[in-house]
């Protein structure tokens, strides 16, 4: 049987492990904050002494951390003994983080320097995907190594692409997610500008979501209440996908468009625009609160 180390146990992370646990796979969790070792465990969740104890025992690797510098920290190890150096020659890691793509090269690129099998699998579908097992995968490396990870995959999550070599599943995150903040500012001024002209939401709704103008942000994130009843906008914007994870997906955004010199406008624009939305309180709330933000700025 597959043992799994499980490292972050935080929103993402405690329902991923439980999922693995729930379908079989052996999985010793750990994470820094004593009170989420605590809960995992309720969730049936074995708790190892520490990160490295946790991957010495292990046949796969998953780190669920914050960002980029944490994957390689705890890859590398520093104050704390590094996963690398904890496991067993050969161990798969994969690291379902969303951090920028040249950080994810490196932490595969140090995995593989130390003798082990890297994959980068960042995910989206929030923590109702992650509860429900239903998360979508993009997934960067080898093709026997993704292979390999495939029933843990399938136990975590429902559709599951394998993007090309390493890096390029958070290639595949990186620019769904620009395409994410562009259209949901898009969606979110042509309701005000459909107010203004006297347009009902829900003419509006009715029309764009047959028409050209049909896009996620529209059909399933509408951002007035009304048309869509399972939207945050019905829920006074509560998440849903918080203003704070755009930002920071649209952070990585910049960096890689400052990285490979494309010409993204609207991108840049969208990570400016959230950056400041997630300054104040839309960091907790959904992300399609935006609207709000451009009501106010339209003079209301
Ligand atoms: P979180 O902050 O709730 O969880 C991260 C956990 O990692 C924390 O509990 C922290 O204590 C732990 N941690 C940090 N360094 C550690 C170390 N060295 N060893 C052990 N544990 C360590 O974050 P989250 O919401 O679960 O998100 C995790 C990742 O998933 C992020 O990269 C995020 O961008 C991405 N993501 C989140 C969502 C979402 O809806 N929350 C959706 C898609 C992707």
């Amino acid at each position: 049987m597959t043992t799994i180390a499980f490292i972050g146990l935080g929103h993402m992370g405690r329902p991923m492990a439980a999922n693995l646990a729930r379908a079989g796979f052996t999985v010793r969790g750990f994470d820094l904050v004593p009170e989420l070792c605590e809960a995992a465990r309720e969730a049936g969740i074995e708790i190892a002494d520490s990160a490295a104890d946790a991957a010495a025992t292990a046949d796969i690797v998953i780190t669920m951390l914050p960002a980029g510098s944490h994957v390689l920290a705890a890859y590398a190890g520093g104050a704390a003994p590094g996963l690398l150096a904890a496991a067993r020659p050969n161990t798969l890691f994969l690291d379902c983080s969303t951090i920028a793509v040249d950080e994810a090269r490196s932490a595969a690129g140090l995995a593989v320097a130390a003798g082990h099998r890297a994959l980068d699998a960042p995910v989206s579908g929030g923590v109702v995907g992650a509860e429900k097992g239903t998360l979508a995968f993009m997934v960067g490396g080898e093709a026997a190594d993704f292979a390999a990870a495939r029933p843990a995959l399938d136990a975590m999550g429902g559709r599951i692409v394998h993007c090309g070599g390493a890096g390029l599943g958070q290639a595949a995150k990186v620019c769904n997610n620009m395409i994410l903040g562009v259209t949901q500012i898009a969606v979110a001024e042509a309701f005000v500008l459909g107010e203004r002209l006297g347009l009902s939401h829900q003419a509006l709704f009715d029309v764009a979501s047959n028409a050209s103008g049909q896009c996620w942000a529209l059909t399933t994130n509408c951002p007035v209440p009304g048309p869509v009843p399972t939207s945050p906008a019905n829920n006074d914007y509560q998440p849903g996908f918080a203003g704070a994870l755009m930002a920071k997906d649209l952070g990585l955004a910049e960096q890689m468009i400052a990285l490979t010199g494309v010409h993204a406008e609207l991108g840049l624009l969208a990570q400016q625009r959230y950056a400041d939305y997630a300054s104040g309180p839309g960091a907790q709330q959904d992300f399609s609160g935006i609207i709000n933000t451009i009501r106010a700025e339209s003079g209301e």
